[in-house]
């Protein structure tokens, strides 16, 4: 069955003739929003940084009490280690997952993708020197960086965009997770939709593309907040989004919000509804580049009994042709 939305995959056949593959790194920064009055930061994060499979060394069969009895959420800011030893754990990060997509996949186009924490949370100059080192590893596709809206001021957007020469694409992921500045306080996000809409503007005005990432099934979100949210990022022009399901991690506030019964995390069935929802009033040429979290077992507390991803994308495709749904057919409809 063909996807009924723009994948990822599709779009980088389409504009390289050949599958490209994202080597995600660590460049060991911190997170501005875990720091000060900040410190115990966004409700959900359990301060691990997302990484990807290849790097995980703990991954293992869940067991009830690793998650619910200790503590394992990091409370207060990551501590940064000296540049030279983040310069040379890029390389050997480089190393190892160009060999792991070697393995499995046999190709040879990557991506660079700083894909952990807040990864333009560092000085220009210390920025320069990780983004150039990575850059300098290999003949990279796309370089992709993930951070915050209020991280992004004009010198580093600069910075980033001097790298457009290098590399055919260059992309800002920024977290966005949701519209509603009531959520985001809730949620202790530490910024404003305001921010994310100036980072956005700044960003395209260099030429940078950007795409979105936003949480479905946050405390005492509806659908309306969910069409708001679509309707921000149409507005401001994202080329990307990435869509996730609420997760709850261990040791979070959000983990100690479940524990009392205070919030839920949304059913595979309201999941579904969610995507097909935000899917069908999405832009129609905007790229949909995740519609789930792939949190690691041994870090997950709740849903437990979610499905995996390609099971999800199937029942997505299904109840999509069911009602003859495909991305962007509320678009118009939806704008007026
Ligand atoms: S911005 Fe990212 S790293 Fe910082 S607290 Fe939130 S989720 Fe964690």
């Amino acid at each position: 069955m063909e996807n009924r939305w723009n994948t990822y995959t599709t779009y980088l056949n389409n504009k390289y003739g050949h599958g490209v593959y994202r080597i995600g790194i660590d460049g060991g920064f911190s997170c501005p929003n875990r720091e000060g009055d900040r410190s115990g930061g966004c409700s959900f994060c359990d301060g691990t940084g997302a990484s990807p499979t290849y790097y995980r060394t703990k991954e293992g069969k869940w067991k009830r009490s690793s998650i619910f009895q200790r503590n394992v959420a990091l409370k207060g800011p990551r501590k940064v280690e000296p540049l030279d030893l983040r310069l040379d754990s890029i390389e050997k990060q480089v190393e190892r997952g160009m060999s792991f997509i070697k393995r499995r996949y046999n190709v040879d186009y990557y991506s660079i993708y700083f894909q952990a924490w807040t990864s333009t949370y560092a000085s220009v100059e210390e920025l320069k020197k990780l983004y150039d080192k990575a850059l300098s590893l290999y003949k990279f596709t796309e370089f992709i960086i993930s951070t915050r809206p209020d991280s992004l001021d004009d010198e580093i957007i600069e910075l980033i965009a001097s790298y457009k020469n290098k590399v055919s694409d260059v992309w800002v992921e920024v977290g966005l997770q949701s519209s509603n500045n009531s959520t985001l306080e809730r949620i202790k996000r530490g910024h404003t939709s305001e921010d994310y809409v100036k980072a956005v503007n700044s960003l395209h005005e260099r030429g940078i593309k950007v795409s979105t990432h936003i949480i479905t099934g946050l405390p005492g979100e509806s659908r309306e907040d969910l069409r708001a949210t679509v309707k921000l990022i149409n507005s401001v022009g994202s080329e990307g989004i990435k869509i996730h399901n609420l997760d709850i991690l261990g040791g979070t506030q959000f983990f100690d919000e479940y524990m009392l019964g205070e919030i839920s995390v949304p059913s595979n069935d309201r999941a579904i509804e969610d995507c097909m929802f935000i899917i069908r009033r999405l832009r129609p040429d905007m790229i949909v580049q995740r519609i789930i979290c792939e949190s690691p077992s041994h870090r997950l507390a709740a849903p437990r009994n979610f499905f995996d991803k390609s099971k999800i994308i199937q029942l997505l495709n299904e109840q999509m042709e069911e009602y003859n749904a495909f991305q962007g057919d509320l678009y118009e409809f939806e704008r007026i």
